[in-house]
C-alpha cells in the first residue's frame, strides 16, 4: 500500500553554449522537472517529467502539478504504482480534456509513476529491473549517442567515439541534398560494429518523404525516425514502410495505450520508442514495450533529458530485453550526471545498471542548486 504523503517539485534550467538544432526549431537551454515522492512511512522515490521543449512548457507542468494534479494525488492510497497510474489517469481525464492539455497532464502522471515505482522498489530493497520482472543482473546495454546536430557532425562523431559510443543518431529534415551528403559522409566513415540512425523529427510531408525515405534507405542505417508527423494517416506510414528497407521508428509523440497498440500491430514501425517521462511511466510503457518485443519490433526507449529518466529508461529496457539501443544524450547537458549520482560512465559503448535498490541513483541537489528555478513542497 502506498499513500502519497509528500511531494517535492524541482524545476532546473541550465544554459548551453550551442543550441540543439532540430527540424522543428532550436532548443537553447536544458530544462528538467524532478519529483521526489514520499509515502506514509517516509520511503521516497524520484521521477522525471519530460521538459525538453518548449522551455516554457516546464513552467506550465510545474503549475499543473501544483494546482491540480498533486492536490488530487496527495493523501490517496493505492495498492501499487500501476494502480496509482491508472487511478490518477482516470481522475485527471476530464481535466486533461477540458484544458485541452492532455500531453502535459500525461507527462505529469508519467513522472509520478516513475517516482512511485522507484519508491516501491527501494522499499522492497530490489533494483528496478528486478521489480519490473528481470531476474538476473542485466547485461551492459548498448547505448547510442543521440541529439547530434546537422553541422560539424563528423567532428562530433569522432568525439563521441572517443567517449566510448559505437552508435550515433543524427538530426535530418533540413535541406535534403545537404542532409544526404552529411549522412553519406558519416556512413562511409563508420567502423566495424558501428551503427548510424537518422531522426527527421516529423520534418517531412508525404511528398518530401516519398523522395527522401528511399534515398536514405540506400544507406546502412539502423532506422529512419519520425519521417512524417505522428498523426498522419496510417496509409502514409504504410506507403513509406513499403518504400524503405530500413525500419521506420517512432513513438516519442504517441500518447495513449490504444495508439501504441495500433502502432505495434499495424507493423509500419520496426522500432517502437515510447518516452517514459512523456507518457505512461513504467506502468504504461512496460506493456507497450513487451507487446513490441513480442511482435518482433525493436523497443528503443526515447529519452532526451536528465539522468533520472535515463536510468528509468535503462531499467525498463533491461527488464524487457530484445535488441534495442538505449538513447543517450551526447550533447552538452549539465543536468544529466549531477541529477543522477553515481552516474555511470559508458563502458565500451554500453550503459551499466547497478543492483542498488530502485533506480540506484540520487540527485546531487547541492551541485544542481546553481540551476534551480523553483522548489515547491506539498504535503497531504
Ligand atoms: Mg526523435
Amino acid at each position: 500500500m502506498i499513500e502519497i504523503s509528500r511531494v517535492d517539485i524541482y524545476h532546473f534550467s541550465a544554459p548551453i553554449k550551442e543550441p540543439i538544432v532540430t527540424s522543428f526549431g532550436a532548443i537553447i537551454a536544458r530544462n528538467n522537472i524532478l519529483l521526489r515522492i514520499e509515502d506514509q512511512d517516509g520511503a521516497h522515490g524520484w521521477g522525471e517529467i519530460w521538459a525538453s521543449f518548449p522551455p516554457c512548457g516546464a513552467e506550465n507542468k510545474v503549475r499543473l502539478l501544483q494546482s491540480i494534479v498533486l492536490p488530487t494525488a496527495l493523501g490517496r492510497r493505492y495498492e501499487n504504482p500501476t494502480e496509482a497510474w491508472h487511478g490518477l489517469t482516470r481522475l485527471m481525464r476530464r481535466h486533461a480534456l477540458q484544458s485541452a492539455e492532455p500531453g502535459p497532464f500525461a507527462a505529469c502522471l508519467a513522472g509520478i509513476d516513475v517516482a512511485l515505482w522507484d519508491l516501491a522498489a527501494r522499499k522492497a530493497g530490489v533494483p528496478l529491473w528486478r521489480a519490473l520482472g528481470r531476474e538476473s543482473m542485466p547485461e551492459p546495454l548498448p547505448a547510442y549517442a543521440s541529439n547530434l546536430n546537422p553541422t560539424g557532425t563528423p567532428e562530433m562523431i569522432a568525439s563521441c567515439r572517443e567517449r566510448g559510443y559505437r552508435a550515433f543518431k543524427v538530426k535530418v529534415g533540413f535541406d535534403l541534398t545537404t542532409d544526404l551528403e552529411n549522412i553519406g559522409t558519416i556512413a562511409d566513415s563508420l567502423g566495424d560494429g558501428e551503427a548510424l540512425m537518422v531522426d527527421v523529427n516529423q520534418g517531412w510531408d508525404i511528398k518530401d518523404a516519398r523522395a527522401a525515405v528511399p534515398a536514405f534507405a540506400e544507406m546502412p542505417l539502423d532506422w529512419i525516425e519520425e519521417p512524417i508527423c505522428v498523426d498522419e494517416p496510417v496509409e502514409q506510414w504504410a506507403e513509406l514502410a513499403r518504400l524503405s528497407q530500413v525500419p521506420l521508428a517512432g513513438g516519442e509523440n504517441i500518447l495513449s495505450l490504444t495508439d501504441f497498440e495500433n502502432a505495434v500491430d499495424d507493423g509500419h514501425l520496426g522500432v517502437i520508442q515510447p518516452d517514459i517521462g512523456k507518457w505512461g511511466g513504467f506502468s504504461g510503457c512496460l506493456p507497450v514495450a513487451r507487446r513490441a518485443v513480442a511482435a518482433g519490433r525493436r523497443y528503443c526507449p526515447h529519452w532526451l533529458n536528465a539522468g533520472i529518466g535515463l536510468h528509468a529508461s535503462a531499467h525498463l529496457l533491461s527488464a524487457v530485453g530484445g535488441t534495442g539501443f538505449l538513447e543517450h544524450d551526447a550533447l552538452e547537458n549539465p543536468l544529466q550526471a549531477p541529477l543522477a549520482e553515481p552516474f555511470p560512465p559508458l563502458a565500451d559503448g554500453c550503459f551499466l545498471l547497478s543492483d542498488r535498490p530502485g533506480l540506484g541513483v540520487e540527485p546531487d541537489l547541492g551541485t544542481a542548486a546553481q540551476w534551480l528555478q523553483s522548489h515547491i513542497e506539498m504535503s497531504a
